[in-house]
């Protein structure tokens, strides 16, 4: 049995000694194994994993390790349980939690800065300058699970409780693991003031974070609302999320398009989600003098920028990492509204075990995979979701 120093337990919430995880070997390499269900600390708790959704960093970190930084180097061999996106139900206490009690139905965001340097004390713990610092002399506290200690694709997890978004009943456990992909578009949106309402924004790269943009930034009063990327079915769902405007960059110059679709003035912001080579200099291109650029996708390779064109129209461009700013509180909080239907992105489902199979769809993208969540727990409260 799970017993451990201070940290409580519930009856009806029975926990085991041993729990099963998917553990990265070499890259690519992943096993479900046994190892031992974690234990929470001060003001953190045990989450029993309900879902978990894929994201395309997972696939970067599985293959080739970074962002991903365990015990000050790559995740490879160590026991690492890879997997960020999820949801599931409090199932332990440790020291000091008041705030959430076990059976809390609950969606998490990644990163639990350190809480004691500079960046914590200004609400971006997803900057926190003791990133991965969490183990042996220097442990600083600091989690980002799925990048520095343990995340999702597990039985169990440990959060802090400053990672926790209670949810409400009417949100199934699909939508719940979105939240942190919209709160990830909701951050972008914050750097770059927050106030959009009436003001033009164009998403580059309809992927998850994009698509989710396009909705944030529409729910937020932003117009008009454009969107850019290459496949068309892509471009339809963010019409469907809520775009007024949508540009096949295959069949027309996204760049005149976009300043077209906002009468040839450029828009006021570009958030840019696609990492494409040449994204941040088209996005110089398609904002007006004075505007803002948020850049939000991991680009694979290093750019030539046209500085002389952001200075000399005072443009101001934005790197962003993660959902800092409790941003994902604010997503949660449309979505229970009906805001948006962060659903449409969610299109195939899988069994925790069926973990190699969910990554090759979400990968490949397999029959249009979008999101792909794994849902853990028997089979029967799998289908009973699910119906
Ligand atoms: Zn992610
Ligand atoms: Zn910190």
């Amino acid at each position: 049995m799970y017993h451990h120093h201070n940290v409580k337990t519930a009856p009806g919430f029975s926990v085991p000694e041993m729990m099963k995880a998917w553990i990265l070997g070499d890259p690519g390499e992943l096993t479900f194994a046994k190892k031992p269900t974690p234990v929470p600390g001060r003001a953190e708790v045990l989450v029993r994993i309900d879902a978990v959704a894929i994201c395309a960093t997972d696939l970067e970190i599985i293959d080739h390790g970074p962002p991903a930084m365990i015990q000050g180097g790559p995740p490879f061999n160590k026991r690492f349980t890879p997997g960020h996106e999820y949801m599931g139900t409090v199932v332990a206490l440790g020291a000091g939690v008041d705030e959430y009690t076990i059976g809390d139905r609950v969606t998490v965001e990644i990163h639990a800065g350190c809480g004691q340097c500079k960046r914590c004390r200004e609400g971006m713990y997803t900057a926190c300058h003791n990133y991965g610092l969490n183990y042996g002399e220097v442990n600083k506290g600091h989690r980002a699970n799925g990048f520095t200690t343990d995340g999702g694709f597990s039985e169990y997890a440990v959060n802090h409780i400053n990672t926790l978004i209670r949810l409400a009943d009417s949100m199934s456990d699909e939508e719940a693991t979105l939240v942190v992909t919209a709160g990830t578009a909701m951050y972008g949106l914050t750097e770059l003031g927050g106030l959009v309402a009436g003001d033009s924004v164009a998403v580059t790269g309809p992927g998850p974070i994009g698509l989710m943009a396009v909705a944030v930034a529409k729910a937020l009063g932003a117009s008009p609302v454009i969107l850019t990327g290459t496949r068309d079915n892509r471009l339809k769902m963010g019409l469907e999320l809520g775009a007024d405007h949508v540009v096949n960059a295959r069949q027309e110059d996204a760049v005149d398009a976009v300043r077209r679709a906002n009468g040839g003035r450029g828009v006021d912001y570009v958030v840019e989600c696609s990492g494409a080579a040449q994204a941040v200099n088209e996005a110089v291109r398609m904002v007006n003098r004075g505007g803002k650029i948020c850049l939000a996708a991991f680009a694979h390779e290093p750019t030539v920028v046209d500085v002389a064109s952001i200075v000399r129209n005072n443009i101001y461009l934005y790197g962003i990492r993660g959902e800092g700013k409790s941003a994902t509180h604010r997503a949660e909080a449309f979505m229970r509204q009906k805001r948006f239907d962060a659903t449409k992105i969610h299109t195939h489902t899988f069994p925790l075990t069926d973990l190699p199979t969910a990554l090759r769809y979400a990968r490949e993208r397999i029959d249009d995979a979008i999101k792909v969540v794994v849902k853990a727990g028997s089979a029967e409260r799998t289908r009973k979701a699910a119906a």
